[in-house]
C-alpha cells in the first residue's frame, strides 16, 4: 500500500523543527548551541528528541526494529498524531467500533474528523461487511480495539485481519490490555502489513498511568510520520529515565499480572453467585463488564460506600453494566461484601 497517498498534503511536505541536538554529526563535548543553561544539574540540557535508549530496550523485550516505535505521552498522544497525520479536518472519516474506547471519538472531534461506529455483534465482536459498508474514499482510519475496552473480549483474529487485508486506509489495533490476554500481539505482524499500526501503553499491566509513556509500533515510514509532526521534545527526561529502571524489572509485572488474572477468577465466581448479576461478559483484560439489576442504583450505593466502579449503563450495546477494574485481593474482598450488602 502506498502509504505517502493517505497522509495529508501538508504533512507530506512539511519541513518538521529541526532541533539543535539533530543538526550536528559527531562527538560533542562543549554544547553552546541549545541556548540551555551550562550548569550541571542533572536537568539543564534538553532531553533525547527520540528516545534512543528507551527505545532500544524496547526493541529488545518487544523484538521489533527502534525505527518502528513511537513514544507519546501515553497512547493518547499517539492517538491524536494518527488524526493529524491522516485526516484532512472537514472532509476525511474514520471508523470505529461500538462500544469501544471514548478517545477515538474525542479525538476525531477536536481534529473536525467525522466519526463513524458501527455496533459490535451480540457476542461484542466486529461485523467486518459492516464496518467494510461504512467506508468511502475518504476514510483514513479503522479503530479496533483488542481487547476491547469496555467490554473486555478479544475481538476475532480472523476478522480483524480481514479488515487489514481488505481496507485501503490505516488500521489501528490498540492493544492497552494485551499483556492480560492470551493471544500474541500484533506487532509480529507489522513486517506483513504496511497499513498497521498497534498501539501498547505502560498505564495497565505495567502499572505506569502516572507516567504518561505510551507506544505506537508500526512501519518505520509511518513512524518517521509520527516524528515529523510529534512536539520535538515529547517525553521528558525525568519519564525516560524512570521507564529504563521500570523496563529492569519486567519479572515484578509479571507476577503482578498472574495475581490480577488470579483476582480476575475470584471475582468472576464470587460475582456469579449474585442473584443481582444477570451476566459477566466474557473478558481477557484487568476488568470486568457486568450486566446487574438496577445498575444506577447499585453504582451509586457502592460510592457511597467509597467504592468506584465505572458505571457504563448509558453506553452502546452495555445498558445496565458496570465496568469493575480488577483491584488487588483486599480491594476485590471489600467490593464483593458491598456488593451482597446492597
Ligand atoms: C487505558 C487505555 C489506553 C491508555 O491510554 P494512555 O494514554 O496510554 O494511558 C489506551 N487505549 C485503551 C483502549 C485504554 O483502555
Amino acid at each position: 500500500m502506498e502509504i505517502n497517498k493517505l497522509v495529508r498534503p501538508n504533512i507530506l511536505k512539511l519541513k518538521p523543527y529541526s532541533s539543535a541536538r539533530s543538526e550536528f554529526t559527531g562527538e560533542g563535548s562543549v554544547f553552546l548551541d541549545a541556548n540551555e543553561s551550562p550548569f550541571e544539574n542533572d536537568y539543564n540540557r534538553y532531553p533525547d528528541p527520540l528516545q534512543n535508549k528507551v527505545k532500544e530496550k524496547i526493541s529488545g523485550i518487544k523484538n521489533i526494529s527502534k525505527e518502528s516505535i513511537f513514544l507519546g505521552n501515553g497512547s493518547d498522544e499517539a492517538i491524536d498524531l494518527l488524526f493529524r497525520i491522516f485526516c484532512n479536518p472537514g472532509k476525511d472519516n474514520v471508523i470505529a467500533i461500538a462500544p469501544t474506547y471514548g478517545m477515538y471519538e474525542v479525538c476525531a472531534d477536536i481534529n473536525d474528523v467525522e466519526y463513524r461506529s458501527v455496533n459490535l455483534d451480540a457476542n461484542f465482536d466486529i461485523d467486518t461487511e459492516a464496518v467494510l459498508a461504512r467506508t468511502d474514499g475518504n476514510s483514513k482510519i479503522i479503530f479496533l480495539c483488542s481487547p476491547n475496552n469496555p467490554t473486555g473480549n478479544l475481538l476475532n483474529r480472523e476478522k480483524m485481519l480481514t479488515l487489514i487485508n481488505e481496507f485501503k486506509g490505516i488500521v489501528v489495533v490498540d492493544e492497552a490490555y494485551i499483556d492480560f490476554a492470551p493471544q500474541e500481539s500484533f506487532i509480529n505482524l507489522i513486517p506483513k502489513y504496511s497499513n498497521l499500526v498497534v498501539l501498547q501503553t505502560f498505564s495497565k499491566a505495567w502499572g505506569q498511568a502516572s507516567v504518561r509513556l505510551g507506544m505506537a509500533y508500526s512501519s518505520p515510514e509511518i513512524i518517521s510520520y509520527f516524528n515529523k509532526v510529534k512536539y520535538p521534545y515529547n517525553i521528558n527526561i525525568l519519564t525516560q529515565r524512570h521507564i529504563l529502571k521500570v523496563l529492569e524489572d519486567k519479572g515484578l509485572v509479571e507476577s503482578q499480572t498472574k495475581e490480577i488474572l488470579a483476582q480476575k477468577e475470584y471475582l468472576i465466581e464470587q460475582l456469579n453467585k449474585m442473584a443481582k448479576v444477570k451476566k459477566i461478559f466474557p473478558s481477557s483484560a484487568n476488568f470486568v463488564l457486568v450486566r446487574i439489576d438496577d445498575a444506577d442504583n447499585v453504582y451509586q450505593k457502592l460510592v457511597d460506600k467509597g467504592i468506584i466502579v465505572r458505571n457504563r449503563s448509558k453506553i452502546t450495546l452495555c445498558d445496565g453494566c458496570l465496568r469493575i477494574t480488577v483491584g488487588r485481593e483486599d480491594e476485590n474482598k471489600n467490593l464483593i461484601n458491598a456488593l451482597s450488602q446492597i
